[in-house]
């Protein structure tokens, strides 16, 4: 076993003064029954924990790393910016840069909003789409992650007429009911509860390609059913692209599928590895924000020069790469390694990849929704991540996240992390 004292320690007095330890709570390891490892420092495609272990990452800190760790171009720019100050909270020429890339990049962009986090712009994407239509009532889908906005942390009470129940204490039943929740895949759920109640809804929210849950496709025309019982029903239709936006294409999932949403919310790779989050959509909508409009929002730190400069920096250098294409041959070449390790082993578990972005799933057949993902050998899931992790590869500590592959991810890395995924699924099922 890999020794992890100093991460031992450290978590122990983690403990002590944080709740559970961490700042977020799937970094406690807590689904792979185990404790976290503590990062000393991270490049390109490699993490090392403060014992000296190295490692190939594959979480790339859920997302954003997608030019890798520290690359030296948003390191220079952002030590750059830090000098002209590190704050201002009035207008800087970053927030018009930034404003102007997100509309260029986005079909359905019109006008942005930059905020701090996922969370952030999902909650005002939210706020908007009622204030905008005054309608209370939004649809969610089971298994999809909005970030953890009250009204947002529902994911059970799955039947048409069935009231939200939260996924959390301390979210009020009231909010909650506010919130219907339906499988993912399944139009005739959504288009029963539009007869009901269409002109109460104000909002349908979804991850267009479901992250959150592994990683699930939309079946064949399901977006653009959505997009058009929207449009029939004067509902805003809000697609969540923190995860997939500027990863699996230069403008997202939307691009990829050809459906504009009224609004999209944004996050991860936009920030370059600083706090960012960004709503936008058509500017009918966006006008409806304070100060031109009523529905309000703000924030202190919001359009902060460094983190508009990282993101800025980031997408200049994908967009100067030809980051997504070469992605998509990266991607490629590690699904290739995945599926002939499988083979291997005469194993025919599910592997979901869009571009850089992917999921194992051990469970064999078409995954259509949670549901379906809840059928996965979790324990099979488990062993497979500590077995790698042993062996130098750091995939996601939960059946439940996707994967990510970033432009740093040479052909070597991808030839041992096929090898190490070959011996820890022998491991598993010999
Ligand atoms: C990560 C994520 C969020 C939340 O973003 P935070 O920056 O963590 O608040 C929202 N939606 C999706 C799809 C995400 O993957």
């Amino acid at each position: 076993m890999a020794k992890r004292d100093l991460s031992s320690k450290l978590f122990a007095a983690a403990r002590e003064v944080i709740p559970g330890g961490v700042n977020s709570p799937v970094r406690a390891f807590r689904s792979v029954d185990g404790d976290p490892f503590f990062v000393q420092r991270a490049r390109g495609c490699r993490i090392w924990d403060v014992d000296g272990n190295e490692m190939i990452d594959y979480v790339g800190t859920w997302g954003p790393a997608i030019l890798g760790h520290a690359p030296s171009a948003v390191i220079d720019a952002v030590s750059h910016a830090a000098k002209e100050g590190v704050s201002f909270g009035i207008p800087n020429r970053h927030e018009v840069e930034i404003a102007r890339m997100i509309r260029d990049f986005v079909p359905s962009v019109e006008k942005v909003r930059m905020v701090n986090s996922g969370t952030e712009a999902t909650m005002t994407a939210i706020r908007l789409a009622r204030g905008y239509t005054g309608r209370d009532k939004i649809i969610k889908f089971e298994g999809c992650y909005h970030g953890h906005v009250d009204s947002l942390l529902v994911a059970a009470g799955s039947g048409a007429l069935t009231l939200g129940t939260p996924d959390s204490a301390g979210v009020p039943d009231d909010f909650a009911s506010l919130t219907i929740t339906l499988p993912y895949n399944r139009p005739e759920a959504v288009e029963e509860i539009f007869e009901k109640e269409g002109e109460n809804i104000a909002a349908i929210i979804l991850e267009p390609y479901p992250a959150n849950a592994g990683l699930i496709f939309p079946n064949e025309g399901y977006l653009q059913f959505l997009r058009e019982i929207t449009e029939k029903f004067g509902t805003i239709l809000i697609f969540d692209e923190v995860m997939t936006g500027f990863r699996v294409a230069k403008g997202g999932v939307q691009e990829l599928v050809g459906i504009t949403p009224d609004l999209t919310a944004m996050g991860k790779v936009i920030g370059g590895g600083l706090p960012v989050g960004a709503f936008g959509g058509k500017a009918e909508i966006m006008d409806h924000l304070a100060p031109d409009g009523p529905v309000y929002q703000a924030g202190t730190l919001s359009g902060n020069p460094l983190a508009m400069t990282a993101g800025i920096t980031q997408l200049k250098e994908l967009d100067r790469l030809n980051g997504w294409q070469r992605l998509e041959e990266i991607g490629q070449q590690f699904e290739d390694g995945v599926r002939e390790a499988l083979n291997e082993i005469g194993r025919d578990l599910t592997f979901n990849r869009v571009g850089s972005m992917f999921c194992l799933f051990f469970a064999e057949g078409k995954i259509e929704n949670v549901e379906d993902v809840k059928n996965a050998d979790f324990d099979a899931f488990r062993k497979f991540f500590w077995s790698a992790l042993e062996k130098g590869v750091y995939f996601a500590p939960s059946q439940y996240e996707a994967g990510f592959i970033s432009l740093a991810h040479a052909t070597d890395d991808m030839a041992k992390t096929a090898e190490v995924t070959r011996k820890a699924l022998k491991e598993i099922y010999s």
